[in-house]
């Protein structure tokens, strides 16, 4: 990955979240309940040492493939009834409240704790992100397998390929291979 496809602030942790997972090639980072503790723990969503289940993870799972589903619409993809149901669950879960900071700046945070929490944590993130002006340059590849998130950089905010090298040859191959296909 290029710089310039690295978001950074709330943008950075929301692409860090959804990017887990290399959906067309693997790995899977939230492989077991442990990697899910691990990943929160290390940006600083969750204090360690507390409980992490299957479950847990499954919803967190749940929630980073909604968030996926929501920057997706950035490039005209369709929002599921389901993973506005999920983020709004995780939202109410984590018992989300506006707190304000000795700086007197507000920002949301929640009540609960464990994943719960962290969940809420991420949530509020992507609600800090969508009232980022970059959050429009957050972005699905456009490859169908892959939907890596990526920040679109360009100057005309044109960008439709995680990296060119990879998927946008791909899909060119592609594209080659249909049309060879419907002239033959
Ligand atoms: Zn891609």
């Amino acid at each position: 990955m290029a710089d310039r496809d690295t978001a950074t602030g709330v943008l950075g942790l929301v692409q860090a979240f959804v990017n887990t997972v290399d959906l067309q090639d693997g790995p899977e980072e939230l492989a077991h309940p442990n990697a899910l503790e691990t990943w929160l723990v290390a940006h600083e969503l969750m204090q360690a040492g507390q409980p992490v289940s299957e479950a847990d993870l499954k919803h967190a799972i749940a929630v980073r493939e909604a968030i996926r589903a929501v920057i997706g619409a950035n490039t005209g993809g369709r929002v599921y009834p389901l993973d506005v149901a999920t983020l709004n669950e995780a939202a109410t879960a984590s018992r989300l409240r506006a707190r304000f900071s000795a700086d007197g700046k507000a920002r949301l945070e929640p009540e609960a704790g464990g994943v719960a929490g962290a969940m809420g944590r991420v949530v509020a993130a992507v609600f800090s992100a969508m009232a980022d002006e970059g959050w429009s340059r957050l972005k699905l590849c456009s490859s169908p397998t892959c939907r890596w998130v990526f920040y679109d950089g360009s100057r005309n905010h044109s960008s439709r390929w995680c990296t060119m090298a990879t998927c946008g040859n791909r899909q060119k191959a592609r594209r080659f291979r249909e049309r060879a296909r419907s002239i033959a």
